[in-house]
């Protein structure tokens, strides 16, 4: 069945569980149960700032507690509504399950431009939206954890750390109510690039296997591979300064929010992203084409597609333009559910956001047992915390490899997978026994 009308990102997420969930025994009603979220808290507070009270409004949405805390990033945009959290949320609990890390999963939201605050501004911003989820339970170390996400970053999280802190005063974990902090503030080695690191692995496991790669009319390594890259923010630039600098890849196109660089003969992601900061954007970089409209170049030819903004970026009007024969959904929903339909029917290849970017939540995993353990890294020495580093290093390549394992093992499973991205065969993941034995 092909979509006509684009659906909502929540109803996409749905749709593309009710096809994984198709493939499972699921006792009646359970299916559901699964499927909505169990909880949205939307608040609303005011904030006095430049002379004025400011009204904004924020979400916390827990879509599943089978197992706890729940977890999931923060966004900061003015597009958050609630059917973006909830759609966020429900990907989190799959992501979870996947990566087995022990989380149910959760999303927030703040409708706020971050670029038109000062930071003392926006510090004041997030303790008060921090207040109010703090209250409620909504961040807490064994109950619900979030992370940053778009818009957010390691000084958010510093300041819902504290936050925290002084309102669970006796509270000896509390540390742990959130992950992605600075270093110095309880936060892990490794996790900023963890998300663009998880990309890489999950190419690498996409590349590990030659029939899979001819599927989808390749050949070869990820070496001289050309690569488009949409959104050149966290995830998106540490998965391109990778594939580039570790992997030989060519960043052949760069899209962000004032247009799109493009040259067949490589981008230096790193130079990209210098300018980027230096001047508020990409425009005016020299040694490429400058796009005004940066949508096309989703549609310029290359080997592999990389949308690493945020949801829904391909989707029913561009699906049947966009060339690239393999995609790989470093962003959480970038392909809505019916251009998931049409691609899957001109044959191009999804590696699906549940996998590819699940990077972020497994360090996130680490961060937090770290927290809880009260061990600070540097106290056992700094030979001990690189190890530390590198084993972490070493659990994300060896989850990607088992999920690719598993792919391998079984044809159904690898069937599957190669079909599009929600068609995960979740009963390997694990989220089936979980689910069972929460609900039964
Ligand atoms: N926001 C990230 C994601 O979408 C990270 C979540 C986390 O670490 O809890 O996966």
């Amino acid at each position: 069945m092909t979509a006509t009308k684009e659906p909502s990102f929540r109803e996409s997420v749905d749709l593309m569980f009710n096809r994984a969930a198709a493939l499972m025994e699921l006792s009646p009603g359970l299916e559901e149960k699964i499927r909505v979220c169990n909880a949205t808290y939307t608040v609303r507070f005011g904030v006095r700032l430049r002379g004025q009270i400011h009204t904004f409004t924020g979400y916390r949405s827990v879509h599943s507690e089978h197992m706890e805390p729940v977890k999931g990033g923060i966004r900061y945009s003015l597009a958050v509504n609630q059917d973006e959290v909830e759609a966020l949320a429900a990907l989190m609990t799959y992501k979870c399950a996947l990566v087995d890390a022990p989380f149910g999963g959760s999303k927030g939201g703040l409708c706020v431009d971050p670029r038109a605050w000062e930071e003392h501004e926006l510090e004041q911003i997030t303790r008060r939206f921090a207040y109010e989820l703090i209250k409620r339970d909504l961040i807490h170390p064994a109950q619900n954890v979030p992370a940053p996400d778009m818009g957010t970053g390691e000084r958010e999280m510093a300041w819902i750390a504290d936050q925290y802190k002084r309102m669970a005063t006796t509270d000896i974990n509390y540390r742990a109510c959130v992950t992605g902090k600075p270093i110095n503030g309880g936060g892990i080695q490794g996790r900023v690039e963890a998300t663009g690191r998880g990309v890489q692995y999950a190419l690498h496991e996409f590349f590990r296997h030659p029939e899979d790669v001819r599927a989808a009319g390749l050949s070869g390594t990820l070496e001289g591979k050309r690569v488009i890259v949409q959104g050149l923010g966290n995830v998106g630039y540490h998965a391109a300064k990778f594939l580039q600098e570790e992997d030989g890849a060519i960043i052949t196109g760069i899209i962000e929010r004032d247009g799109a660089l493009f040259n067949d003969k490589g981008l230096n992601v790193e130079s990209v992203r210098d300018w980027m900061v230096k001047h508020d954007g990409i425009k005016g970089y020299p040694d490429a084409t400058h796009h005004a409209k940066g949508a096309d170049v989703l549609e310029a030819s290359c080997d592999i597609l990389v949308p690493a903004a945020m949801e829904g970026v391909i989707n029913l009007s561009n699906a049947k333009r966009i060339k690239a024969p393999l995609i790989i959904e470093a962003a959480n929903g970038p392909v809505t559910a019916g251009a998931d339909d049409i691609l899957r029917n001109k044959g191009t290849v999804i590696i699906p956001d549940m996998y590819a970017n699940a990077g972020g939540v497994t360090v996130s995993y680490f961060e937090w047992v770290k927290n809880l353990s009260h061990i600070r890294f540097g106290r056992i020495g700094r030979r001990q915390e690189e190890a530390r580093h590198h084993l972490i290093v070493t659990e994300l390549e060896r989850l990607n490899r088992g999920i690719g394992d598993a792919w391998e093992l079984s044809p159904g499973f690898k069937q599957k997978y190669l079909r599009g991205a929600g068609e995960l065969e979740l009963v390997r993941s694990g989220l089936d026994d979980t689910m069972r034995s929460a609900y039964q």
